[in-house]
């Protein structure tokens, strides 16, 4: 994710660079790092295998990891109270950290993560959210569900980490791979994640930015807001591009390039949609590609100029000059602002969507499709998206029906094709009324709507795909006005109503594509750039 290389190019990163840059940061670990082992041979040897693979690529790089390895039945595991297997500990003499199954795919990068942390012995925590932790008096058994398909779970997990390595006097941290142990996650009815359980009880669904995974952490029950103390650093910019999707990552890369001081602010994980898109097809010059690898090439170049503000929530922008953005961090002082929110999952709105959401209910495919490996499950939606997902469970071997409300999918032909060929089973003119179930999902209800009857399905999950909603919270309250159908209004300049506030992607409406995102994003900074050299609303004031 490091971005090096000078062509302004991604896929002219240079790797080597980077590689080398990786090597250095290892080999000059101070600290030396204890890693424990617990298997059973026969049990989870995939895994196993996996976790042995993955630390041995990590010792080629740093002679400070050493591995012990024990058999689940030696007396050091029932010392240590080992029964899954593979179990990971880190440094177990000092920290009280588990990990079940192993660092491999996404998780890889939580694992990087541990490494540096405890090799470095820096958390690198921000101070808003190390004061929160520091408030925390009482014992917290953390559990943390992850999936090395699940763009979001790294995030959640270093957070749950760096809890644990500041705090091991009263934090213990359990990592659990759903793959690896699908009956702890059965137990916990993990069927989503990330998921983060506290002393037993549900805390957090899906990552959050450090401060609000440390607040949840203190009060014991999922926080959605954090206001940070008025000593807030104070950051100068040009521009500001609130959101690190397609749009403002391009946003980000032509207003450096053009010479403006360009910061990127993002909430979630960096791509917008597309990290969660199994399969983006037609990028031009990439015929199909996994949507997270395609977020990694544009943040690796976005990285190359732009500095970005992951995990991090704007709160409030104050417009006037300069314009004040305030996040749960920090305040920016900017010249202008780009608001590339982009949308979010439309959801059904029916009844047991809300309550089953993580006990089956899904809207990310690639987070949870493998827990329903072998299982029964309902994909709703007709467009793009529900063929490309229902295309991707089945391939993992989930079994897969689409449902949709009309007779004819939206999606384009050639996905429709890969459907039947796939002889993915779609249920048209059907819509969902309720999902049902004790805990987790068991039955949807349906209504057909040509024949106006209903009728139910026995399913395992339900994966929602019926396109997104534009993020306009901040627009609307920053003053920006929409158009009827709820999207940024703007000109062709992408100019909103409010002097130096500008918007791009998703957010607008109108096609939503990556590329056409992109194009747009390029076309705000560069737009962006000429309103600061020669000020539209100077001109307007004469
Ligand atoms: P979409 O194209 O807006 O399709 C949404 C689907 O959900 C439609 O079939 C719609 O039904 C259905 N729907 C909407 N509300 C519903 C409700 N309340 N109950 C039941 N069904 C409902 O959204 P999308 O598939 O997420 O795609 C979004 C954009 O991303 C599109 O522009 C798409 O082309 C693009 N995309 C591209 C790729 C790629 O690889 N190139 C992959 C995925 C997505 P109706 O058909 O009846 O309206």
């Amino acid at each position: 994710m490091i971005g090096t290389g000078n062509d302004g190019n991604a896929q002219g990163v240079d790797l080597d660079q980077v590689q080398d840059q990786v090597k250095t940061l290892f080999k000059n670990i101070p600290n030396n790092i204890s890693l424990v082992l617990f298997t059973t041979p026969g049990v989870n040897d995939v895994f196993a295998n996996a976790c042995r693979q993955v630390i041995r690529a990590f010792r080629e790089l740093s002679p400070r990891i050493d591995l012990k390895e024990f058999d689940t039945g030696h007396k050091e595991a029932k010392k240590r109270g080992i029964t899954q297997s593979p179990t990971l500990l880190i440094n177990p003499d000092t920290y009280n950290i588990k990990w079940y199954g192993a660092p491999v795919g996404e998780e890889s990068k939580t694992f990087a993560e541990a490494v540096i942390i405890a090799g470095y012995g820096e958390t690198g925590m921000g101070s808003e959210a190390a004061k929160v932790l520091s408030r925390i008096k009482e014992k917290r058994d953390i559990k943390v569900f992850v999936s090395p398909t699940c763009p979001y779970c790294p995030q959640q997990a270093v957070n749950a980490l760096k809890a644990a390595i500041m705090r091991p006097d009263i934090i213990s941290l359990e990592i659990i791979d759903i793959q690896a142990n699908q009956d702890l996650a059965r137990k916990y009815e993990a069927q989503s994640v990330p998921q983060v359980y506290a002393n037993e009880k549900l805390i957090a669904m899906g990552a959050q930015p450090e401060e609000l995974f440390m607040s949840s952490l203190e009060k014991m029950e999922q926080q959605s807001v954090y206001i940070p103390e008025d000593d807030a650093e104070e950051v100068e910019a040009d521009l500001v591009v609130i959101g690190g999707g397609p749009a403002g990552l391009t946003a980000g890369i032509y207003g450096a390039r053009s010479g403006l001081n360009t910061v990127i602010i993002e909430k979630d994980s960096l791509g917008g949609q597309i990290a969660s898109t199994p399969s983006v097809e037609n990028f031009p010059g990439l015929t199909q590609i996994g949507g997270k690898a395609l977020v990694d090439l544009m943040v690796s170049h976005a990285l190359e100029y732009v500095k970005i503000y992951p995990g991090e929530e704007v709160m409030k922008i104050e417009p006037g000059e300069p314009a004040v953005v305030v996040t749960n961090r920090r305040k920016f002082k900017t010249k202008t602002v780009l608001l590339a929110t982009g949308a979010r999952h439309r959801h059904l709105d029916v009844p047991g969507e809300n309550s089953l959401s993580g006990h089956g209910v899904s809207y990310c495919s690639t987070c949870d499709g493998p827990i329903f490996k072998g299982k029964k499950v309902i994909m709703a939606g007709g467009g793009d998206s529900a063929v490309t997902e229902a295309l991707h469970l089945n391939n993992i071997g989930v079994d897969v029906t689409l449902v949709h409300r009309r007779d004819k999918l939206r999606a384009q032909d050639h996905l429709v094709k890969k459907l039947e060929e796939n002889q993915i089973p779609v249920i048209y003119n059907a819509e969902i009324t309720e999902i049902t179930g004790k805990g987790k999902v068991e039955k949807v209800n349906l209504f057909h709507n040509d024949t106006k009857k209903k009728s139910s399905i026995k399913a395992d999950g339900v994966f929602i795909s019926i396109g997104y909603s534009p993020s306009v919270e901040l627009a609307k309250q920053t003053g920006v006005e929409l158009t009827d159908d709820g999207y940024i209004k703007h000109d062709e300049k992408h100019r909103t109503n409010i002097k130096g506030i500008y918007s791009a992607g998703d957010v607008e409406g109108g096609y939503k594509q990556i590329v056409t995102a992109a194009g747009h994003g390029s076309e705000a900074a560069l737009a962006i750039f000429e309103d600061l050299v020669n000020p539209y609303w100077k001109k307007e004031d004469k």
